[in-house]
């Protein structure tokens, strides 16, 4: 099969910021690439990286790839290039062939269909305010925190005044974005083991700390995030949660022939995808919720800004862009 390929790029500030503690994001920067196949088929794929280093890798990279190429020259090319590449061009690909296909219309802008990310500044007001809006009463809500960010007594004492202030309709999401010591870790896996909002600890140790991920994992539910993407073997050997995010595995097609086909335990995550990329973490996300482990994704919807890069129309934001 013989291919067309272009790029485009994009940047956009975030709504406000985005912290965890590691890094703080700000605006996000990436590409949008358009593959046209023999027949005029065409597939849209969106190369998405977090961080700096890997926007350079990335950038490095897609200026190799050739306008036009074959099929077989695309796919061993890509295959030493940053995962991010690859998920763009195997989206592309996957779209072109119809082995994905979007709706038109997906469900997830009401505020109980995805999880909330708290500012970590302010939990307990935050809390207090979804508590109190008359718009969310009898709502099952899910929020994100991230911490250790924060001192940890402090982090600790909010996490107390949240456990005795939170209602039941509550679900809690807490993620060390691999920060925690052992010690740290094990502490707050002994205040929360027992709790019945908890849904997970995302990502409590380091991301090279398996065998610690595996014994806390025995005490409470632990969902790998970064992990899973320095080592993803774990995707088939992890006995628990699963963090994934689309735009950033080598070929998305397999987390949704895992969907398709059931497998639980795995929650669709975002990385501040324009449209493009959200069409991927919408159609995989509405699987998810028809899985045997439904569960809310964390979209971050707030963040993004109101602007055409956000439509559910490819062509569109490929146009305007
Ligand atoms: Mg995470």
């Amino acid at each position: 099969m013989n291919l067309k390929f272009k790029r485009k790029s994009f940047c956009f500030k975030l709504s406000s910021k985005v912290e965890n503690s590691n890094t703080i994001y700000l605006e996000k920067s990436g590409w949008i690439i358009q593959l046209v196949n023999n027949e005029q088929e065409v597939g849209f794929g969106e190369v998405s990286p977090l961080l700096m280093r890997d926007f350079k890798k990335c950038q490095e990279q897609i200026n190799k790839i050739p306008e036009y190429i074959n099929l077989i020259n695309l796919s061993e090319q890509i295959k030493t290039f940053h995962p991010c590449i690859q998920s763009a061009i195997n989206s592309a690909l996957a779209e072109i062939n119809g082995e994905i296909i979007f709706k038109k219309k997906y469900f997830f802008d009401e505020i109980d269909q995805a999880a909330i990310l708290f500012n970590p500044n302010n939990v307990i007001e935050e809390l207090h305010k979804l508590q109190k809006n008359r718009n969310f009463l009898g709502k099952s809500l899910t929020l994100k925190w991230k911490v250790a960010i924060k001192d940890n007594e402090l982090e600790e004492r909010n996490l107390k005044a949240i456990l005795n202030q939170m209602n039941s309709n509550i679900r809690l999401r807490i993620d060390a974005n691999g920060s925690w010591s052992r010690e740290i870790a094990n502490r707050w896996a002994d205040i929360l083991k027992d709790n019945l909002n908890i849904d997970w600890l995302e990502q409590p140790l380091a991301i090279d700390d398996i065998d610690g991920l595996k014994e806390l994992n025995k005490k409470i539910p632990i969902a790998l995030d970064e992990s899973l993407l320095k080592y993803p073997t774990l995707i088939n050997d992890w006995d628990g949660w699963q963090i994934r995010r689309p735009s950033q595995e080598k070929n998305p097609i397999n987390l949704l022939r895992d969907l398709e086909n059931k497998k639980g335990l795995i929650s669709i995550s975002t990385s501040f995808e324009t449209g493009i990329g959200r069409r991927w973490l919408y159609h995989l996300s509405s699987l998810q919720l028809l899985g045997p482990t439904p569960k809310v994704p964390g979209l971050a919807m707030n963040k993004t800004p109101n602007s055409y890069l956000f439509l559910n129309e490819p062509q569109k934001i490929w146009d305007r862009l």
